[in-house]
Order: structure tokens, then sequence, then C-alpha cells
């Protein structure tokens, strides 16, 4: 397509002068894939249609929140209710307790919980109510693992910044990180002698249980199990940043995967956002009732927020989270992502393509390897020109996958065993061209 007749393109000249980079989060711009971003006219169901009025079948769905899919109607006649009853009020409704209830009843490790508007500020709220529950300073943050993008968390981040290949980002003081330990993901003896060392300075250990912004990368289950002991020997808080895999690997989110092969798991607290707003800003974060309490106004630990709560976005929640609760929607959903998997793995052993992925719930990922990543020092040494050449080979076939090699994927209740084998056709089509 000419430059003059591509709409994507002459909007991201457009963009680029009045936005730093034509975009509002880095890795929309394909910086790593190449290419031109597209701009995403209109969505429904598995697809959207981008500038050119051309579909896609989307498998980011807003980076996870779209576990409906598009326009799920009784989540559009929920938000369209809400919005005739006010945009905001600045005070408390009763929408927001039943959204908390809710979401408590759901995940049982947690008696109470705060809304806010995004798993950054959840996440770094987290950090500082761990920090003034336990009145120690420091930290352990996984290597790979994403927490949003508040000071103190970025360090060796992975997404985007993995992407851009910086290590932390400019402006944050060095001050402000020599709290953060930086430990290996699913390293058991570095943990064991960062504990060792410090286990009395540690406010908590943040972790991705299954880490989505490194690709798709489980915890193994003896590391879990370890983080979980160590925090309570030391007297840490163990805090699960489930904002990605909550309400989407699972209905109980990931600590309900990992609680059943260790009996009786659960976090210090745990971390939502992403599906819990179902495509609004909405993220929160909860623990028991004692820890909860050193929140203001109860106790000392300050976090506020203009919008926290919002009466659409809770409506767009409690709707997306209803849908979901409904008898057999994981197992759907699961079946379905695992069938995506499977055929995606068989297209590339036919075409002689290194090839290996793994999924929980809605959420997959895949690497042209022949073994799954353990850590953030393997999943860097992938190919990204191979994956770039994937992608863009789906992207040309109509498939839209994260623009970047670092990212999980998403499958939605409302993509089809159509949508699925289109899928994989092009898949197959796209590894013919990889070679070996
Ligand atoms: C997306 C994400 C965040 C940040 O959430 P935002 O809403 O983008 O601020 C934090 N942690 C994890 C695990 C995430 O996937």
């Amino acid at each position: 397509m000419s430059p003059n007749t591509d709409l994507n393109q002459s909007l991201f000249e457009r963009a680029k002068k009045v936005i730093p980079g034509g975009v509002n989060s880095p890795v929309r711009a394909f910086k790593a894939v190449g290419g031109t971003p597209r701009f995403v006219q209109r969505a429904q169901g598995a697809y959207f249609w981008d500038a050119n009025g051309q579909r896609y079948i989307d498998y980011i769905g807003s980076w996870g929140p779209m576990i409906l899919g598009h326009g799920h109607p009784a989540v559009v006649e929920a938000v369209q209710k809400a919005v005739l009853e006010g945009f905001s009020y600045g005070a408390p409704t009763e929408r927001e307790v039943e959204l908390a209830e809710e979401i408590l009843r759901i995940v049982p490790s947690m008696e109470m919980l705060r809304l806010v508007s995004s798993g950054t500020e959840a996440t770094m709220t987290a950090i500082r109510l761990a920090r003034g529950a336990t009145g120690r300073t420091k930290f352990i943050k996984l290597e790979g693992c994403y927490h949003g993008h508040s000071d103190a968390l970025l360090v060796k981040a992975g997404s985007g910044l993995a992407t851009f290949g910086n290590p932390t980002s400019a402006g944050v003081p060095p001050e402000v990180v020599q709290h953060t330990l930086v430990l290996e993901y699913n390293n058991i003896e570095q943990l064991e002698q960062c504990f060792a060392l410090h286990g009395k300075e540690l406010a908590c250990v943040m972790i991705e249980p299954i880490a989505g912004n490194m690709n798709f990368v489980r915890a193994s289950v003896p590391f879990m199990r370890r983080c979980r002991e160590l925090c309570t020997q030391h007297g840490a808080l163990l805090v699960l940043d489930e904002v990605m895999t909550g309400f989407r690997t699972a209905l109980g989110s990931a600590q309900s995967v990992y609680a059943k092969s260790i009996p009786g798991f659960a976090p210090d607290i745990t971390v939502l956002g992403k599906v819990i707003g179902g495509g609004m800003p909405l993220a929160a974060f909860g623990a028991s009732r004692a820890i909860m309490e050193h929140l203001a106004p109860l106790g000392s630990v300050y976090q506020a927020g203009t919008l926290s709560g919002n009466p659409v976005a809770t409506a767009c929640g409690l709707a997306t989270l209803k849908e979901i609760s409904k008898p057999g929607f994981f197992d759907a959903l699961a079946s379905k992502t695992q069938s995506l998997v499977a055929g995606l793995s068989s297209a590339a052993k036919a075409e002689g393509v290194e090839f290996c992925g793994d999924s929980e719930g809605g959420m997959f990922g895949f690497f042209l390897l022949d073994k799954l990543p353990q850590n953030y020092g393997q999943v860097m040494k992938t190919s990204s020109p191979r994956f770039n050449q994937l992608f863009h080979g789906l992207l040309d076939r109509g498939v839209y996958l994260a623009p970047a090699l670092y990212e999980a994927g998403f499958v939605s209740a409302a993509h089809s065993a159509d949508d699925i084998s289109a899928t994989v056709s092009a898949a197959r089509e796209v590894f013919r061209t990889l070679g070996k």
C-alpha cells in the first residue's frame, strides 16, 4: 500500500507531531518489530479494524482486559446505563462496594481491597503498604517482571524496557532504587542468599506469578513455595502482582493455580488490574484486614485518587466479572487457548521450525526455541529478527499479536474455533518462510 493511501501511515505521521513517538504507551509504536502501527478504528468480538478498514484477529485484547472480546452486549449495556447516571462523583457509591465484595468472594486471600485506576498505581501503593505495615524499607523484585512504571519498580523491568534494551529509565535517581533488590526469576539459591543477608530488612517480595512481561514464564512451584516460606520466616510480605494474571489465568487468579500444588498457598498482598476493569481504567490491591487497616484514612500509609472507583469503570468491571464467573467459562477459555498453542506448535513442527509454547486460562506465550525459558536471561537469547518476521507475516494475514517478543498473548471468549484455525493456517504459511 502506498503511503498516500495508507491511512495508518498518515495518522502515524500526524500523531508523531503531537505525541512523543506517536503513541501514549511505548510498545504500541512498533519500534521493536518495525513498520507502521495500526490505528484502531473500532473493535467487535475477537476482531478490530484499522484505519484502512483492514480486519485483524486480536490476540492482545488491550493487553489483557478484553477477556469477553470487544463490545460484549451485557457489558455495553451496563456501561451505557452507568454513563447516564453520571461519569464521576468523587464520593462513594454502592457499585464500588459491590465490586469489592465480588472480588473478595472470588479471591479469598484478601479480606479488604482498595480500588485505583491503573496497575501502576496499585503496585506502587502495594510497595508503600508493605513498607508501612512492616516498618522495613528493602524489597525484592524479580528480573523480567514488570510492575508498572513507578520509580522504585523501574529496575531491570521487562516489557517495553527489555525491548529497548534499557536496564532502567533516565529520570530515576539511583537513591530511589537503592532499596530495590533485583534477583533472577526462578533462582532459589539467590533468593535464599538474599534472605540470609537482608531477611530482617525486607518489607516484601513482589512477583508476577506467571511473568507475562517477558512473554510467558511461570514461577516454578518450588520457587513460589520458597518465596512463601522465606517471607513467612523473615516477617516479609509476599506480594503477588496479578495485574495480568488476575481473573485471566483462572477465575481465582494465578494464586488459585499455585494453591493446587502448594496446599494453603496464599499471598499477603494481591495486586489486580486489567480484567477487573473489563477495558476501563480500574485496578486494585488487597490483603488481610490487619494489613489494609494501615491505609489512610484508618492508618498512616497515604493513598488517594480523584477517579478511584469510578462509577463507569466499576460498572464495566462488575458486568465483566459476572460473565466470567459463569460455570464452565474458564474451562472453555482454557481449552480454546490450549488448542491455539497446540495448533501453532504442530504447524511449526510441520515446517521444521523450533517452537515451544505454554498457556494458562486465557493467557499464552510462545518462543521460537526448543524449550521454554525459565528466566529473563534465557528469554533474551531468543532471536528477535525471526519473531519480527513471524509478527509481520501474521499481521499481513490479518492476525494481530503483541508487537514485541517479550509479551504474552490473550484469547477471549469471543474467539471462535474458526478464528483459531485461521490463525494456525496463517502461521503455518509464515513458518514455511522462516525455515529452520
Ligand atoms: C500491565 C501491568 C502493570 C501495569 O498496569 P497499568 O495499568 O499499565 O499501569 C503492572 N503489573 C503487571 C504484571 C502488568 O501486566
